[in-house]
């Protein structure tokens, strides 16, 4: 099995052991001893999975988790040598795939790395439309995470319906009524009481559009709304 392995953990040995067994595995590793740098290495990216240390000098291995996951699906193994079950629901929560306690057995470690690999693998041929791209904007309609300009947006259940529907139809015009009906189902849909515009204003102003020269959601004005890009 081959891929591209992030490892994050500021004990330079145990880095060095990490990068030797997954060597040996046929993978390649990039090797950082802290969150900043680790940060860096996931944004440019062609990561298939990272190993994230918990306790790292200056930052610690649940916000680079957290903030990888802003960004990415690929499994991320927390490697801790606290043994608290409160770490483990904190890093699992916070996007973690697995967890492994130091100290650790190399072949046990082996064998969950490619575990989440395989599954990892597996799962994004099923979901070929996981990731929805729009400019800046980024849509994970698994997780039901929307990022814009590496920031996490807080969206509505109905707001982030809406954006998945123009992103999936992008370059295509789709009417209040057939957003609507996509979101609601087979309700009825009345055009004085239509509920799409209101959340279309909220949307705008999470993404910072403005309705006069919006880069994101255009209103085609007697027809409905758009995404281009
Ligand atoms: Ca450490």
């Amino acid at each position: 099995m081959s891929g591209k392995i992030l490892v994050v953990e500021d004990e330079r040995e145990i880095a060095d052991l990490l990068e030797l067994y997954l060597k040996n595995e046929g993978y390649q590793v990039v090797k950082c001893y802290d969150a900043e740098s680790g940060l860096a290495a996931a944004l440019a990216g062609d990561i298939d999975l990272a190993l994230l240390d918990v306790l790292l000098p200056e930052s610690d291995g649940f916000s680079l988790c957290r903030r990888i996951r802003e960004r990415f699906r690929f499994p991320i193994i927390m490697l801790t040598s606290r043994a608290e079950p409160l770490d483990k629901i904190t890093g699992l929560s916070l996007g973690a795939d697995d967890y492994v306690t130091k100290p650790f057995v190399p072949l046990e470690l082996m064998a969950r790395v490619k575990a989440q690999l395989r599954r990892f693998t597996s799962y994004n041929d099923r979901q070929p439309e996981q990731l929805l791209t729009v400019g800046g904007l980024i849509l994970d309609t698994v997780s039901r995470r929307c990022c814009l300009d590496e920031r996490l947006l807080d969206l509505t259940p109905t707001e982030f319906d809406l954006l998945r529907l123009l992103c999936q139809n992008r370059g295509k015009v789709l009417s209040s009524e057939e957003l609507f009906h996509q979101i609601w189902g087979s309700g009825y849909f009345s055009k004085s009481a239509n509920p799409i515009p209101v959340h279309i204003r909220h949307l705008r102003e999470k993404l910072g559009d403005d309705a006069e020269h919006p880069r994101y959601i255009k209103t085609v004005w007697g027809v409905g709304y758009k995404i281009e890009g």
